[in-house]
């Protein structure tokens, strides 16, 4: 397989002020076109840095992929180093000078010398046009490996990527048919899937793979296939998918990796039922990952963040006295919260929860984690409870998957 490194320039990624997500989404989409990414290295604009990483990793690499420290400030000190270590001079790119004049003149700025210098390039490279931004992509070719430099703005490198480094990297190399196919379950740990399935597993050819990947209290059941050409690969596919699934039927989910919200809305849509919420502990996040989906509106018609008791007593009518009883987080409370929202917004089925995401306000009875949510419609609610055992944001967000979740059951 053809092997790639990237190396990502920044002080902000190694102070953990920026988050690399540039590695992340480079890795699925070199993955995807048949390249395999086996190393990521992170440095700070720092020359003796960078140059140590540009040489371990073309040792180890045909391709070295780069992002950030392109920019026209001091701090960005790539370009300098890539020059002294392919060697050179600056000159200056012709078709790089007239868009970054263009894209000043459109927004009736003025061009600072800074700005005109984005068009110097070292002449040892070629120059791969940045549609959405100032900064070049670079292509170097040195010791039998290819070097690719892009901003670390990520919608520009995503431009970068997709319009020229991809496309030049899979005309270069014969890559093979890399194909993926997921599947999501529910409600059975990953051991006790994989019992379940090994047979299946043990019977799959070498070159077809499964991967287990847990995702907030769901399962993600993954294929690949690596075939000489796409039509093997895809028949393959096709035959160990379907085992799989049968495999797997009674804790199916979706046969696609969709989020939630998406699995959701189409079941909804499927069924022509509305549906809103009633959240306390998630704050509105269900309501936030329903209408992420475009169309959303078809089927969902809102939701009551009833984050205090008096809240839920005022907007949902609870009974002051289930919630004296029985506490905000309890059964009835939620059973009742399901009731009001059904009423209020007059909607065919709701999700309402309510639990205790920590880090404080956990008791013996009720630690940290637990969670009640409802769902269902008119004289058709049903009651759970979970017991999460993470931190708030995670608590959070593993709520709003399991109530999605339950609504779609
Ligand atoms: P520009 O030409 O726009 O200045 P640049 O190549 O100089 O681009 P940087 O200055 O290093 O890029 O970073 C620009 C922005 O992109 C910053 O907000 C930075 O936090 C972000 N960024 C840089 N590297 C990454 C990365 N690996 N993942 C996500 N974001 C990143
Ligand atoms: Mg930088």
């Amino acid at each position: 397989r053809i092997r790639a490194s990237i190396i990502t320039i920044g002080d902000e990624l190694l102070i953990g002020q920026t988050v690399d997500t540039n590695s992340a989404w480079m890795g699925t989409h070199l993955n995807d076109a048949g390249i395999w990414v086996q190393r990521r290295v992170a440095v700070g604009d720092d020359r003796q840095a960078i140059l140590s990483a540009l040489e371990e990793e073309s040792a180890k690499s045909k391709i070295v992929l780069i992002t950030g420290g392109l920019g026209p400030t001091a701090d960005d000190i790539t370009k300098p180093v890539l020059l002294e270590y392919f060697g050179g001079k600056m000159v200056q790119d012709e078709g790089t000078l007239r868009h970054v004049m263009a894209i000043f003149e459109r927004n009736g700025l003025p061009v600072l010398e800074r700005n005109v210098a984005q068009a110097l390039v070292p002449d040892s490279c070629t120059v791969l046009p940045n549609a959405r931004g100032t900064a070049p992509g670079m292509w170097f070719e040195k010791n039998d490996c290819i070097f690719v430099s892009m901003p670390g703005v990520p919608h520009e490198m995503k431009g970068i990527m997709e319009d020229e480094v991809i496309p030049r990297l899979q005309e270069r190399f014969e890559t093979p048919a890399l194909l993926h196919h997921t599947l999501i379950t529910s409600g059975m740990g990953e051991s006790f899937v994989a019992e379940r399935i090994r047979d299946f597993e043990s019977a799959l050819p070498p070159h077809i793979k499964l991967a287990y990947l847990p995702s907030y209290g769901l399962l993600k059941l993954r294929l690949t296939t690596e075939a000489p050409d796409k039509i093997t690969a895809a028949a393959e596919m096709k035959d160990a998918f379907q085992a799989l699934k049968k495999g797997v039927a009674d804790i199916l989910v979706a046969d696609q990796d969709l989020p939630m919200g998406v699995i959701l809305g189409n079941i909804l849509l499927e069924k022509g039922l509305t549906a809103g919420t009633a959240e306390s502990c998630t704050g509105g996040r269900i309501a936030s990952q329903i209408t992420a989906v475009p169309g959303s509106s078809r089927y969902f018609k809102g939701s009551v963040v009833s984050y205090a008791n008096e809240t839920k007593i005022n907007l949902l009518h609870v009974n002051p006295e289930t919630l004296r009883q029985h506490g905000a987080v309890s059964e009835q409370t939620v059973r009742e919260m399901a009731e009001g929202a059904l009423d209020v917004l007059k909607v065919d089925c709701v999700m309402a929860v309510s639990g205790i995401m920590g880090p404080d306000g956990g008791t013996d009875e009720k630690p940290v984690g637990s969670v009640w949510i409802a769902v269902g419609g008119k004289g058709n609610i049903r009651t759970m409870l979970y017991k999460f055992r993470y931190d708030r944001p995670r608590n959070t967000e593993m709520t709003t998957v399991a109530a999605m979740n339950e609504l779609r059951k």
